[in-house]
C-alpha cells in the first residue's frame, strides 16, 4: 500500500511569526508514520520554516521555482537555489501560476527539467476548469496537461508526485464528491500507465486539492486511487491540518 502524503500550500499567507507558531502548533501534534508530510512556506520563509522543522518529520517545499537556471531574471528564484538550500521538494504548475502568471506548458516544462536537474522533488499540479467540467470534457483535458510527462525519462514515483486539483475546487469551499475525485484519480492512474509506465502508475502517489477540510479528508483519502492531498487554506490552521494529516 501507498503511504499517504498531505503538503501544506501556505500561499502568499503568513509572517514570519505566525509561519513558525503554525509549525510548532503542528509539531505538538501526532500522526502516523505512513503519513508523510509536507509544508510549502513562501520563499523567504523557507529557511526560518526549515529551521522550525529540523529533526521532525516535516519535509519542506517551495511554491515555484525560475524557468531559468541563472542570470539576469531579476526576483526569480532558480531550482538550483532551491537545492543549494536544502529544500526538499517543489510544487509545479499550480493553476493560480498557469492562471494569473500565464505559465504555459513550455514553461513548466522548462522549470521541471530545471527542478529535476538539481534532485528537487515535483508536486506536479494539473486539473480542469469549471466550464470545461461543464462541458464533460474534463477527462480529456486533464489527459493533455499529463502529456508533458511523456517526455520526462526515468520518472520516479517517490520524486515525481501528481496533484489533481479541479481549479473550481480551489480556496472556493467547493470540493469535488470523492467520487469524482476518484473517477478522475483512476483516469490519472489509466493515462500514467500507458504515458509513463504501469510500474510509474501503479506507484505514483495522487494527490487531490480543492478546498479539503478536516470534514472531507476522510471521505476522499477512503478512495483507493486518492494518496492524500495539496491543502491550501485548511493547512494556516494548525488545528484542521492536523485532522486532515490524521485523516491520511
Ligand atoms: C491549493 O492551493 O492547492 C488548494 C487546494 O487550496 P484550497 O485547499 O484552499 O482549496
Amino acid at each position: 500500500m501507498r503511504p499517504t502524503i498531505i503538503a501544506a500550500n501556505w500561499k502568499s499567507n503568513t509572517s514570519k511569526a505566525e509561519g513558525k507558531h503554525l509549525i510548532k502548533q503542528i509539531l505538538q501534534g501526532s500522526w502516523p508514520s505512513s503519513c508523510h508530510v509536507i509544508v510549502a512556506p513562501p520563499f523567504v520563509y523557507l529557511p526560518i520554516i526549515q529551521e522550525a522543522i529540523q529533526d521532525s518529520a516535516i519535509m519542506l517545499s517551495a511554491q515555484d521555482c525560475s524557468e531559468y537556471d541563472n542570470g539576469a531574471y531579476t526576483g526569480q528564484v532558480s531550482a538550483k537555489m532551491l537545492s543549494d538550500s536544502k529544500v526538499e521538494y517543489v510544487i509545479l504548475g499550480h493553476s493560480e501560476r498557469r492562471a494569473l502568471f500565464n505559465e504555459s506548458d513550455e514553461t513548466l516544462k522548462a522549470k521541471i527539467g530545471l527542478a529535476r536537474a538539481q534532485g528537487l522533488k515535483v508536486i506536479f499540479c494539473f486539473g480542469e476548469q469549471l466550464e470545461e467540467r461543464k462541458m464533460g470534457s474534463h477527462f480529456v483535458i486533464v489527459s493533455e496537461q499529463l502529456a508533458l510527462l511523456a517526455e520526462l525519462d526515468d520518472l520516479d514515483a517517490e520524486d515525481f508526485v501528481l496533484a489533481y486539483e479541479p481549479v473550481w475546487a480551489i480556496g472556493t469551499g467547493e470540493t469535488a464528491s470523492p467520487e469524482q475525485a476518484e473517477e478522475m484519480h483512476a483516469h490519472i492512474r489509466e493515462e500514467l500507465s500507458s504515458i509513463v509506465s504501469p510500474k510509474f502508475s501503479e506507484q505514483a502517489f495522487i494527490l487531490y486539492g480543492g478546498s479539503v477540510k478536516p470534514n472531507n479528508a476522510q471521505s476522499l483519502f477512503d478512495m483507493p486511487n486518492i494518496d492524500g492531498a495539496l491543502v491550501g487554506g485548511a493547512s494556516l490552521q494548525a488545528d484542521d491540518f492536523l485532522k486532515i494529516i490524521n485523516a491520511g
